[in-house]
């Protein structure tokens, strides 16, 4: 019999290093169809027009995109997933939601930058006590001092106030390391309770437990997201490397059942996202195992950042990456990044702490990364060089 060491082995070279492109999500699971006329409807109510943030000529333009009972080509099965549950959010929230939406779409492709980061990930603590071998918790030049760490409760707080106060839409838990290592995480989930459009907490999902996941659901929060990636515990033991298939699989029926019966409730959405690697592994046969246990199932391929800075260069992509427009990482120790591909911070325009989100979101720094991805210069920086993510 292989050993779960040999069959990992097995698994990390099976795993195309090079060349991959950027990996969607394909969602396994129907959520609920919501039509162009549904969401034009909402955006229609004049009084909410009225007293919304944005210029009458971009109101008109996120309008026509709803036109002809068409739904617009960013409109992803995320954001329908919110939709599920819009009869119980307020058409002031939904109105909100779709337009900070829209702006998350278009603001990125078109080249305009926020007056603050709409999307910003924060990492609890860079550490996992898993090693996925599409993950760069496999390199052990990061696995150390100074990349290894946890977030103090008070810079997290700072984190979310300037967040809240800047007007930013969606908070995701998780980057480089798995959240529910910190111990403080309750706290934390409940200092972001009601503060931002989208709150996401993404975890492998080995080391929830009753009072966790009660605290999920009672600070609304809107995902849990499990990384999962198959229904047969030897592909799935291969894959996320150090994890127990039973403990994840008993952790996952105890969110559901504290939800029906402690929650029923809860607009918290439960996803399984898992990432294909190996050929053996049956995105049917895991949808349906999964789908018994949560709201959605989704299935994505690997991207290459596990080994980024050994990555091929590829001196022919000069496009733009969107994320230096669309998001920005904030890591244990308050140091800020583009991106989590270059998981060391190369490319860190700067430091909560030494400086604000604002002031690091328009650092001259971020500008000239920026700058170059627009004049097709992107070579310039490492690792945007040898990065297919975006
Ligand atoms: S669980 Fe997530 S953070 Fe941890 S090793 Fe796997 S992919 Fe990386
Ligand atoms: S490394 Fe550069 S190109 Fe790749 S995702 Fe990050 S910012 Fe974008």
């Amino acid at each position: 019999m292989t050993s779960p060491h040999d069959k990992r082995k097995e698994v990390v070279s099976s795993i195309p290093k090079r060349n991959l492109v950027r990996a969607e999500q394909v969602f396994l699971t129907k959520l609920k169809d919501v039509t162009a006329n549904q969401v034009l409807s909402i955006l229609s109510k004049r009084e909410l027009v009225k007293n919304c943030d944005i210029d009458r000529a971009e109101m008109k333009l996120i309008q026509e995109e709803f036109s002809e009972d068409k739904l617009p080509e960013w409109w992803n099965p995320q954001i329908e997933a919110k939709f599920t549950v819009l009869e119980r959010i307020s058409l002031k929230d939904a109105f909100n939601y779709i337009v900070f939406r829209f702006k998350f779409h278009h603001y990125p492709r078109t080249g305009q930058v926020y007056d603050f980061p709409q999307y910003v990930l924060i990492e609890p603590v860079s550490s996992c006590n898993l090693r996925c071998p599409m993950c760069f918790q496999v390199d052990s030049t990061f696995t150390k001092k100074p990349y290894m760490g946890i977030m103090n409760l008070n810079l997290f707080k700072k984190v979310i106030n300037e967040c809240a106060a800047g007007g930013t839409g969606a908070i995701t838990l998780a980057s480089r390391g798995e959240p529910t290592l910190h111990p403080k995480l309750p706290e934390m989930l409940s200092y972001l309770n009601g503060k931002f459009f989208e709150v996401k907490l993404i975890t492998n999902g080995t080391r929830l437990n009753e009072d966790l996941c009660r605290s999920i659901f009672k600070n609304g929060i809107d995902q849990i997201v499990l990384s999962i990636d198959s229904e047969d515990p030897e592909i799935f033991e291969s894959i996320r490397y150090g994890a127990d298939f039973q403990t994840v699989l008993k952790n996952v029926i105890m969110l559901k059942s504290i939800r029906e019966r402690e929650f029923p409730n809860s607009m918290t959405r439960i996803r399984i996202s898992g990432v294909k690697i190996i050929k053996s592994q049956n995105p049917t046969a895991f949808k349906e195992f999964w789908s018994q246990y949560v709201d959605e199932v989704t299935m994505g391929g690997a991207e290459e950042r596990w080994d980024t800075y050994n990555n091929q260069l590829h001196p022919e992509l000069t496009d733009k990456c969107l994320y230096p427009w669309e998001r920005l990482y904030v890591w244990f120790d308050g140091t800020c990044n583009p991106c989590d591909v270059d998981y060391k911070s190369f490319l860190s325009p700067g430091k909560i702490g030494e400086s604000s989100i604002r002031k690091i979101w328009h650092s001259n720094h971020f500008k000239k990364l920026r700058s170059d991805h627009l004049s097709g210069e992107r070579g310039k920086h490492n690792p945007c060089d040898r990065c297919q993510v975006c």
